[in-house]
């Protein structure tokens, strides 16, 4: 049985990390969080010690390294906002232990290059959540476009619309210095995922950016894509808000759709039992997601020519 520490532990994202270190088998020792709204975590871990300030949870996190004798921690779940993440993960790697980090990773690439330094530093590693990497839709995707001919390219067009109440904005998620602003807060699961199933990026543009939506073409070895992703309700097709949905999803390849809504919520528990096993993506898997991500934020606008998603126009 392994022992955790977990920060962020009262956001959104927390319980699925509570969950999957339970249904691995392992346990919750120490949890951070600057808010003290943590009640969830008697469902999962009662026994498991609290603290709001960080030099407390580090010295007691130190506390159990010196102990040894099995008490000291041996992974860091990080569930923080992602401009904290790279120090987050130097905590865990110096206190001894294998962090375990949300996605993006890290906002820029070189911030990846520091991080190895600390892996080769002190031996200890870092397993991201890459969670797409590991739906069966995406895998058989891959596998599909891994037997294609070599020099065939898919057609691939990318929806994302996710609705976000006017908090989103308030809140870190919509401040481009913490959260890296749309494409990078959502939008990497999904370049992460078109680079694993379809190769090496090979060119990148931007069509619109502003804090609620974004689109852009992306081609990669095997595919051209047209992307777009909004936090707003009104870009939601009018017969699917007349249903009452607030999400709506779609990829296609080669105009055929892909279905990957179900079974993306229980995907920690499965990116933990890799990881446990030796088998989580580590830094290097990440660098092209992020350098995509990086290059989005700081692109200029390309002109609407060529390929571009239908719904910029
Ligand atoms: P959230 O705002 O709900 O939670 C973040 C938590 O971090 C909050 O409780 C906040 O108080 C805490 N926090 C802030 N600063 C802190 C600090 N210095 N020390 C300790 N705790 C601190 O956000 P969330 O939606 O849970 O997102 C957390 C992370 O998970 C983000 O990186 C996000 O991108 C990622 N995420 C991943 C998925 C996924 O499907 N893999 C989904 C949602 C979010």
């Amino acid at each position: 049985m392994k022992n955790f520490a977990l920060i962020g532990a009262a956001g959104y994202i927390a319980p699925r990390h509570m969950k999957a270190i339970r249904e691995t088998g392992n346990n919750l020792v120490a949890a951070l969080d600057k808010n003290d709204s943590v009640g969830i975590i008697d469902s999962h871990f009662p026994d498991a010690d609290f603290f709001t300030e960080f030099e407390r949870f580090d010295r007691h996190v130190d506390k159990l390294r010196r102990q040894g004798d099995g008490k000291q921690i041996d992974y860091v779940a990080i569930c923080s906002p992602n401009y904290l993440h790279d120090s987050h993960m130097r905590f865990a790697l110096r206190a001894g232990a294998d962090a375990i980090c949300e996605k993006p990773l890290v906002l820029n690439p070189w911030n990846i290059d520091g991080l190895q330094e600390i892996e080769r530093e002190t031996g200890r590693r870092v397993n991201t959540i890459l969670q797409l990497r590991l739906h069966p839709a995406i895998i058989a995707l891959k596998a599909k476009v891994a037997a294609s001919p070599a020099d065939k390219k898919f057609d691939v067009d990318l929806t994302y619309i996710t609705s976000r109440g006017h908090w989103y904005l308030q809140s870190w998620k919509g401040d481009d210095k913490k959260s890296g602003g749309i494409s990078t807060n959502i939008g990497v699961h999904f370049y992460d995922m078109l680079h694993f199933v379809f190769g090496k990026l090979q060119d990148n543009k931007v069509h619109y950016n502003s804090p609620t939506k974004a689109a852009g073409y992306l081609e990669y070895e095997k595919a051209r894509v047209r992307w777009f992703l909004s936090v707003d309700v009104n870009d939601i097709p009018a017969d699917v808000r007349a249903a009452g949905q607030r999400t709506y999803r779609a990829i296609t390849a080669d105009g055929e759709s892909i279905e990957f809504s179900d079974g993306f919520t229980d995907l920690h528990t499965v990116s933990y039992r890799e990881i446990l096993a030796g088998r989580g993506f580590g830094l290097e898997e990440n660098r092209v997601a992020i350098e995509t991500v990086a290059h989005i934020r700081s692109a200029a606008i390309s002109p609407l020519t060529g390929d571009y998603h239908p719904f910029v126009a």
